[in-house]
């Protein structure tokens, strides 16, 4: 079985900033990130999303991000971004590789891979995100509501809302943004337990 100091699962951008720290420590990460790229889940965000921070603020270890430092870089920016960071991080990373287990052995760990390959490692950083296991609460009365119910990770655009009566539950950045790039559309309501805070 193949022995690795440190396996990080997720080459996005908590798993390349990860393998950063841990190169500079001396040690000899490999990133397994189960899709074919390294962008996290910026590709899946919707599609007029821009940074909530300026780039000046945004850059990972070791590598700036370029041009303007106010501005507020586009999704696809971030993305090609993470791609360059993983392309000069010097770290092995192993995309097309879904980690399917992690068990205890010994004093480290045996980490299960998709395709039914095991790796041992001395250490392991779960950089998996949260992005790919949305939270969808019920709602009281959803079963009755006729309407269509969705996760802001599956909107990419106002475009299927036009004319529509929406409400947008959440009062976070991800919730302003959308709303007001809905009402443009749709009649739009924002839903929010306590006031939105401007920071
Ligand atoms: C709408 C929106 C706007 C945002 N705006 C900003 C912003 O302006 N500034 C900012 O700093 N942050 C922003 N964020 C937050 C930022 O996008 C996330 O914090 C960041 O993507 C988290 O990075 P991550 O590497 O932890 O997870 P992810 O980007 O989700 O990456 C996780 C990676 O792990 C991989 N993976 C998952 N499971 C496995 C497995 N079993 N085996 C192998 N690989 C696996 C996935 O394929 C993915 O590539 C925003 C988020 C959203 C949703």
């Amino acid at each position: 079985m193949e022995q690795l100091d440190v396996v990080v699962i997720g080459g996005g951008q908590s798993g390349l900033t990860a393998a950063e720290a841990l190169m500079r420590e001396g040690l000899r990460p490999v990133v397994l990130e189960a899709s074919d790229r390294t962008e996290g889940s910026w590709p899946q965000y919707y599609d007029s999303l821009t940074l909530f921070s300026p780039a000046r603020f945004s850059a990972l270890p070791g590598l700036p991000f370029g041009g303007d430092g106010d501005r507020y870089p586009h999704r696809d920016e971030v993305a090609d971004y993470l791609r360059r960071y993983a392309d000069r991080l010097g770290a092995e990373v192993r995309t097309r590789t879904r980690v399917v287990g992690v068990e205890r052995d010994g004093g480290g760990f045996r980490v299960t891979t998709g395709d039914g390959r095991c790796i041992g490692a001395a250490g392991i950083v779960a950089a998996t995100g949260a992005f790919g296991n949305p939270l969808r609460p019920v709602l009281p009365g959803q079963d009755g509501f006729a309407g269509e119910v969705a996760h802001a990770a599956h909107y990419r655009g106002p475009r299927p809302y036009t004319g529509k009566r929406v409400v947008v539950v959440g009062g976070g950045n991800t919730a302003v943004q959308v709303g007001y790039e809905l009402a443009e559309a749709a009649r739009v309501t924002l839903a929010s337990h306590s006031l939105i805070r401007c920071v």
